[in-house]
């Protein structure tokens, strides 16, 4: 397949988790992504993770994006965490807002992800490429699908290279959300993120929480096989590779995976769509 692919890991909290995670990876790599990148726990709750594992996988000779929160944040620290990531060789940084855990005061000297997106760009000009986040389902907190899509074209002229998508399992939505965000000038590459679907619980609880929504006869389906874990993740891999096909077929730059740490749902899908 000659789509670029890259996949998404979050930092292992355990040795162990961190070992799997290394053979996760090696198994993931077969597939040649363009790069994997690492989820950041919002206030830096997870930095030494996150870079840490952004390390290992430079190190293993694969490009690699730090996601980067910001709410909570400093502009001295983030710009010292620039210099960090700089230092360690990494180019490309996922630029994000970030959702502060509850007790944490707001604060903070950046608002949006679209400010941080300014201020990598004037202290850092072209040394990053700079991917932020789309909500082709709209974002769970914007005033209105509207307000939503204009701030994300800001976030895009703020200096933004590309976007990966919040997980969809409705094809319609994203197409849409492409053409409207190049309408007002956002035209950069809009890769879709690809969520696997191998648990019916977690994926409604992730979904609650972050705004995706899951088609009613999905839902029902996955809801009426209840403990039943194998037909789930059969009827997941139909209902997702059937999705990249669409996907795929529609002319999308790229394909973004969330792996959940996990191999082997990416591989049958990525083996659907390419037997080679
Ligand atoms: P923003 O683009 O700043 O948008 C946040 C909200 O503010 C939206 O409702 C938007 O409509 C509104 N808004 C933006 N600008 C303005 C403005 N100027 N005026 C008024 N309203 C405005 N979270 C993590 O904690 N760690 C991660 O590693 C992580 N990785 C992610 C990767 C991807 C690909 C995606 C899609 C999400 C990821 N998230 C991650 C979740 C993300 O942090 C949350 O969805 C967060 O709530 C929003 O972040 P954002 O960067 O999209 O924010």
């Amino acid at each position: 397949m000659n789509l670029p692919i890259s996949f998404e890991f979050f930092p292992p909290k355990t040795p162990e988790g961190a070992d799997k995670l290394r053979a996760v990876r090696q198994q993931l790599y077969a597939r040649q992504p363009v790069f994997c990148s690492v989820t950041y726990g919002a206030g830096g709750s997870t930095q030494a993770g996150t870079f840490g594992t952004v390390k290992e996988i430079l190190a293993e000779g694969v490009d690699a994006a730090s996601h980067f929160s910001c709410i909570g944040a400093t502009r001295a620290g983030v710009r010292e965490q620039l210099a960090q990531l700089k230092a360690m060789g990494v180019k490309r940084l996922v630029a994000l807002r970030g959702d502060l855990p509850s007790g944490y005061g707001l604060g903070g000297e950046f608002q949006y992800a679209s400010d941080l997106v300014a201020f990598i760009r004037a202290e850092s000009g072209e040394d990053f490429h700079i991917e932020v986040a789309a909500y082709p389902e709209v974002h769970p907190q914007a005033k209105s699908p509207e307000a939503d899509l204009k701030a994300y074209v800001t976030k895009v002229k703020a200096g933004a290279h590309s976007a990966i998508t919040q997980y969809f399992y409705n094809s319609d939505a994203y197409f849409r959300f492409v053409d409207d965000a190049y309408k007002l000038g956002a035209d950069v590459p809009v890769v879709p993120g690809i969520m696997p679907i191998t648990s019916s619980t977690q994926l409604m609880r992730f979904s609650d929480a972050c705004g995706a929504e899951i088609p009613r006869w999905i839902r029902l389906r996955l809801q009426a096989y209840g403990d039943d874990t194998a037909s789930i993740k059969a009827f997941g891999l139909d209902v997702v590779s059937d999705l990249c096909e669409q996907l795929c077929n529609g002319g999308v730059p790229g394909l973004h995976f969330y792996t959940m740490n996990q191999s082997a749902a990416t591989l049958e899908l990525l083996r659907r769509l390419d037997p080679n």
